[in-house]
C-alpha cells in the first residue's frame, strides 16, 4: 500500500482545464455519467470490458436524447453533437491516455476497483483526477493503491444520472481542497448540484438509504406485509416518489447486497447485517430491472408494476 501522504505536491487541474473524461464501465451509472458529460460538450471515453455493455449503453444514451427532443429540452443538432462526442474502448490504457478526468463506475467490488485504480494510477496523465462513483467504498482506501491519493475523490451520481441532480463528492482522507474545489465546480457545471462529505462507510447517501431499503427486505421476509404494502406505506406514508423496494430493484439487488456488507464490516455493527432474503436473490440471480427480476417482475416496454411470482405463489 502506497502512503496517502505521497502526492500532496501533484499539480491540480482548474476545471475549466478539463476536455476529456473517461467513465470507466458502461452500465447502469456509467451510461448515464456519459450522457451527461457529452451533453455538456465534453469529449467522452467510454470504457468496458465488454463491448456489449457498451452497445446497448450508446442505445440507451441515444433512446434517452430522443426522449429529451420530443420533450423539447434537447435539440437534434445538440443530440447529435453529444452522440459523436463519445467514443468507446476496451483497452484502458487507450482510453486514458490523454484525459483529464477519469469517473470510474464499475460493479461494486472492492477488488476489482482496487485493480483498476492502479492500473488508472499507472496509465492516466499526472495532471488527472482520478473519480469513483462508488457507492460505499473507502475513497482514502481506492487512492492508497496509486501514487496521486490527494488526486483520487468521490464523484457520486445518483440514478437516473441525467435527471437526477445531487452529486455527493466525497473527500479521502488524503484528497486535497485544489481538488474538491475542481470537482465541485465541474459539478456545478454540468448542472448538477454537489454537496461535500467526508469518507466514512456509505457517506451520507448509502449510510442512511441502505439501510431502510434493508429494513424493508427484513419486513418483507418477517411476513410483516407484503411487497405492494410496503411500498404503498412508504410512499403513501413518508412521500417516498419510490417504495424501498421497488428503489431496491432500481438500484440493482447486488449492488444493494454490496453496500449493506461494506456498512456491516466498515462499522462492524450487527445492526447493518443484510438481509437473508436479499442475499438468497442475490445468489439466486434476480437483480431487480437489470436481470428483469426482483421483487417485481420487469417486461420490456411495460410500465405496469408486477409482483414477482416468486412473492405471490408462494404464500
Ligand atoms: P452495473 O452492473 O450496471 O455496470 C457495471 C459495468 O462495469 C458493467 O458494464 C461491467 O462490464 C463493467 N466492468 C466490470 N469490470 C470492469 C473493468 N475491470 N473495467 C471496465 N468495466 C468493467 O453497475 P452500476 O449499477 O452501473 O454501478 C456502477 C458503480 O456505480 C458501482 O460502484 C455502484 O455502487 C455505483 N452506483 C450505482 C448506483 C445505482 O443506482 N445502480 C447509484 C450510484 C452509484
Amino acid at each position: 500500500m502506497e502512503s496517502v501522504l505521497a502526492s500532496k505536491e501533484n499539480t491540480t487541474i482548474m476545471s475549466s482545464a478539463i476536455k476529456t473524461v473517461t467513465v470507466i464501465g458502461s452500465g447502469t451509472m456509467g451510461n448515464g455519467i456519459c450522457h451527461v458529460f457529452a451533453q455538456n460538450g465534453f469529449n467522452v471515453h467510454m470504457m468496458d470490458i465488454n463491448q456489449a455493455a457498451m452497445d446497448k449503453a450508446l442505445a440507451t444514451i441515444g433512446k434517452n436524447m430522443d426522449r429529451q427532443v420530443a420533450k423539447g429540452s434537447l435539440t437534434e443538432e445538440a443530440k447529435n453533437k453529444a452522440m459523436s462526442l463519445i467514443s468507446t474502448y476496451t483497452s484502458m490504457e487507450e482510453a486514458v491516455k490523454d484525459c483529464d478526468l477519469v469517473v470510474e463506475a464499475a460493479t461494486e467490488n472492492i477488488d476489482l476497483k482496487l485493480n483498476i485504480f492502479q492500473q488508472l494510477d499507472k496509465f492516466c496523465p499526472p495532471h488527472c483526477i482520478l473519480a469513483t462513483n462508488t457507492s460505499s467504498i473507502s475513497i482514502t482506501r481506492i487512492g492508497s493503491y496509486t501514487k496521486r491519493p490527494g488526486q483520487v475523490i468521490g464523484m457520486h451520481f445518483f440514478n437516473p444520472v441525467p435527471v437526477m441532480k445531487l452529486v455527493e463528492v466525497i473527500n479521502g482522507y488524503a484528497t486535497t481542497t485544489e481538488v474538491t474545489n475542481t470537482v465541485f465546480t465541474l459539478a456545478q457545471n454540468i448542472g448538477k448540484v454537489p454537496c461535500i462529505v467526508n469518507d466514512y462507510p456509505g457517506f451520507i447517501s448509502n449510510r442512511i438509504l441502505m439501510p431502510m431499503i434493508n429494513e424493508a427486505v427484513l419486513a418483507l421476509q418477517e411476513g410483516v406485509a407484503g411487497i405492494t404494502e410496503i411500498d404503498a406505506i412508504m410512499k403513501l406514508g413518508m412521500a417516498h416518489p419510490m417504495g424501498p423496494l421497488q428503489l431496491a430493484d432500481f438500484i440493482g439487488l447486488d449492488t444493494c447486497y454490496s453496500i449493506m456488507h461494506v456498512l456491516h464490516m466498515g462499522f462492524g455493527n450487527q445492526k447493518y447485517a443484510p438481509a437473508t432474503l436479499l442475499a438468497n436473490m442475490v445468489q439466486a440471480g434476480y437483480l431487480g430491472v437489470k436481470s428483469g427480476e426482483g421483487f417485481y417482475k420487469y417486461t420490456p416496454g411495460s410500465k405496469e408494476l408486477v409482483v414477482s411470482e416468486r412473492f405471490t405463489s408462494k404464500k
